[in-house]
């Protein structure tokens, strides 16, 4: 486990106004990471992600027994964050049947046709179930914020501020609403630096493994960072509450992103305090009863 007085700096203090320049992107900036040094953090992050993916798993059978809550991990981040990397190997322990992955892309004529909650209120996990959304209804308040075109029918041309105001409202309604119906909400932003990102586009640019992964849309979006930036910083303050916390971690070494992202998600869910229902008397008794049975007669 991470020294939870680090992890705490990650938490988005609710009410607070977000200034991204003061979260790190590399943890190796911060006075933590230059008293350890990076051999030293690159050794206990992979330590913290193996640990963490075991209680992990614990936990998630334990979630799914108890059939209490659900849990709900919402990620969010500028491209070649990390995203889909961080759940391959943060879920790798899991049982694939208690966890579920929805990635949201450019929404439909349909979806675009309901309330912009619609289409991801369809995919919420059920109790004793983790999921997982690789983006989410905050895409609602960035990317069309960035690009107010692509709100779809019926929206303004030009929305005010009022307008994203009431999104976030809306949001924060919504997660109440799941909170209070026994959804443990937990979001990342995976922070990463513009150098970041163009090393890594760059590499998927010269390495042919990783050509697919480029698309021609990501340099476009790379031109609007101060606004995608703005959007970030004015969605991180808004919605970041008590029962749905924003955690900010840095991402510009995978390794640590992983480490931090797990660390949170196990001990959260361990903190649930989740018990495996009692068995009744009666039960027992008959749980005996068929032991005596099996071990009594003869099998055919
Ligand atoms: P990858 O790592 O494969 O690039 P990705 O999540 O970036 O994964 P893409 O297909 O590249 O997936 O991009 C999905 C696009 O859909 C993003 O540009 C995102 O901003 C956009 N998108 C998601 N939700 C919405 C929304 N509600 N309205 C408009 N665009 C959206
Ligand atoms: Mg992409």
């Amino acid at each position: 486990m991470i020294k939870t007085k680090y992890l705490k700096k990650l938490i988005v203090e609710p009410g607070s106004e977000v200034n991204l320049k003061e979260f790190p992107t590399d943890w190796l900036d911060t006075p933590e990471g230059k008293v350890v040094g990076k051999d030293f953090l690159k050794e206990r992050s992979e330590e913290v992600l193996e640990e963490s993916r075991k209680l992990l798993a614990e936990a998630q059978e334990l979630l799914y027994a108890s059939d209490t809550h659900s849990v709900l991990i919402v990620l969010q981040a500028m491209d070649a964050a990390g995203k889909d990397g961080t759940i391959r190997h943060v879920m790798a322990g899991v049982n694939p049947q208690g966890c579920q992955v929805f990635s949201f892309k450019k929404p439909s004529a349909e979806e675009l046709d309901h309330n912009f909650l619609w289409r991801y209120m369809k995919s919420l996990p059920e109790r004793g179930r983790i999921g997982i959304f690789n983006r989410s209804y905050y895409e609602d308040v960035l990317v069309v914020k960035v690009h107010p075109e692509w709100l779809g029918p019926g929206s303004p041309a030009d929305p005010s501020d009022k307008f994203w105001q009431q999104r976030y409202e809306d949001i924060n309604n919504f997660e109440q609403h799941l909170a209070r119906n026994g959804t443990l909400i937990l979001k990342f932003f995976l922070h990463v630096s513009k150098d970041e990102q163009k090393r890594r586009f760059l590499e998927r640019l010269t390495n042919p493994e990783k050509h697919w992964k480029f698309s021609d849309a990501d340099l476009e979006e790379r031109e609007h960072w101060k606004a995608y930036r703005n959007a970030f910083e004015d969605a991180l303050s808004a919605t970041s509450t008590k029962r749905a916390p924003w955690h900010i971690v840095p991402a510009d070494r995978k390794y640590v992103s992983r480490a931090i992202v797990a660390d949170i998600i196990t001990t959260s869910i361990q903190g649930l305090g989740l018990k495996y229902p009692e068995v009744s008397e009666e039960k027992l008794i008959k749980l005996a009863e068929a032991k005596a049975k099996l071990e009594g007669v003869a099998e055919k």
